[in-house]
């Protein structure tokens, strides 16, 4: 692997299911390139997990890059800023990948790219003055759930020892994550240091996949000379099976704990912070500028020329399409996200979130298996590594048993869609999980 000398540890747990897609990581030796920035950006008041933003800014205002234009009191949420400088041209609603319907502040551009004024690194002495830099910043977790980084930080002090910086990109095409290891590994670096001495967590793991070897050589050989100052750092190689950076499994595999139904990672000492996110925070603790622009990988079959790319907050995801030579054939099936947990869209004039890794397309030759009767392969509850079995799910939601969804373990499905990869008969096995943890959210509701 051509790793000289560097401490690169194995994983500690080992994955139960999960299943080996095809990587497809066609992009991972293109540089990121950043897109010049649109006319007009379209900036959803949601972005994230927890309570929608309410704009603070009007029609006919005039902003600059990293200028605060909407926010909450709400703990569980993140302040959302300006993408590119111009004036507000309309404060209405914007419809995002899930279908859901937000708020949302259109800024129509100034072709200055102007950074808002107020912009200067954060003040940081005490871990109160720290999370409230974090929350400022606007950052969520940016592997793609989207939940406040500030909240995920606020563990009881001393709760946590191990601090695990997912890198595993385990998603087929995504290759963003890599690109931000091998071109950023300081600002990686960087960001863990200050999570680490702030937090005051003794240990950490980098864990990438072991098709990353680029990524695994650089980010060891710079932990190993940090390491030698600034306590324990290690790279940790991990298999390359789906899904593997989700947060449980992720934790099983670098430490061996297990996260309990219901319980956090802090519960067992740990945080999971996802490689671009700890990145991001360096620089913004370095520059005070939030977070306004994100990487995504653009690919697919349908896609003329796949690269990776950095665009602002807003800009939508026809026009990035656009720019990486538009379709190259009728896309059957376009997706934000990964092919695996991603949504499907069927308008391309929706704005890219904070928290989107991916824009794929594809033709209609890639598109799904037809669906067909179930044949009771059980290769759905081999697949799972929560220990599901999605197709008596299935079966329950068609009687309507809330009681009996809640005792098969609903609640611990991730979605991650390994049960719907192997289904040889393609039963929509995800839409049902789905359909089933919103009847138990739905049915408590009714009960109060
Ligand atoms: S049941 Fe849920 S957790 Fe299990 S494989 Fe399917 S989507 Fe993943
Ligand atoms: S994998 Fe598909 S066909 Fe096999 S048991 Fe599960 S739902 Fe049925």
């Amino acid at each position: 692997m051509g790793i000289s000398g560097a401490k690169v540890l194995s994983a500690v747990g080992k994955v139960r299911g999960g299943v080996h897609v095809l990587h497809q990581k066609n992009t991972a030796d293109q540089e990121i390139v950043r897109l010049p920035a649109p006319n007009k950006v379209v900036i959803p008041m949601q972005m994230h997990i927890g309570a929608p933003c309410a704009p603070i800014v009007n029609v006919g205002d005039t902003v600059s890059v990293g200028q605060c234009i909407g926010d909450t009191t709400a703990f569980v949420s993140a302040p959302i800023h300006a993408s590119i400088s111009g004036t507000v041209t309309a404060v209405g609603e914007t419809t995002l990948a899930n279908g859901a319907v937000t708020r949302a502040v259109t800024i129509e551009s100034d072709g200055e790219m102007r950074l808002f004024e107020g912009i200067e690194p954060p003040k940081i002495d005490t871990r109160e003055e720290f999370l409230a830099a974090v929350r400022a910043s606007g950052l969520v977790g940016l592997g793609g759930a989207g939940f406040p980084t500030h909240v995920k930080l606020a563990f009881k002090p001393g709760t946590v020892d191990t601090l695990v910086v997912n890198a595993a990109e385990c998603e087929p095409f995504i290759t963003v994550d890599n690109r931000e290891c091998i071109e950023n590994s300081w600002d990686v670096l960087s960001g863990i240091q200050i999570v680490k001495e702030i937090l005051q967590i003794p240990r950490v793991v980098i864990a990438v996949e072991r098709n990353k070897p680029k990524a695994i050589e650089v980010l060891s050989s710079i932990a190993r000379q940090v390491e030698k100052e600034k306590g324990e750092i290690a790279v940790m190689q991990l298999r390359s099976i789906y899904p593997q950076g989700a947060e449980k499994i992720m934790i099983y595999s670098a430490t061996g704990r297990r996260v309990p139904a219901g319980k956090l990672p802090s519960d067992v000492g740990c945080l999971v912070m996802n490689v671009a996110s700890v990145a991001m925070l360096a620089r913004y603790v370095k520059s005070g500028k939030p977070l306004v622009s994100r990487s995504l990988t653009v690919d697919g079959s349908a896609i003329c020329v796949p690269q990776n790319v950095r665009v602002p907050i807003g800009m939508s995801v026809g026009e990035i399409i656009d720019h990486c030579g538009g379709f190259k054939s009728t896309p059957y099936k376009i997706i934000t996200g990964g092919p695996m947990m991603g949504f499907s869209i069927i308008n391309t004039d929706i704005p890219v979130l904070k928290q989107n890794n991916a824009i794929l397309a594809f033709s209609k030759q890639d598109s799904l298996k037809k669906e067909t009767d179930c044949i009771n392969c059980g290769r759905c509850a081999a697949a799972c590594p929560m220990h599901l079995q999605a197709n008596r799910i299935a079966r329950i939601v068609k009687t309507g048993d809330v009681e009996e969804l809640i005792r098969a373990g609903t609640n611990v499905c991730m979605e991650c869609g390994s049960c719907a990869f192997s289904c040889p008969a393609g039963r929509p096995l995800v839409q049902n999980m789905r359909l089933a943890k919103s009847m138990i959210r739905e049915a408590a509701k009714a009960n109060g």
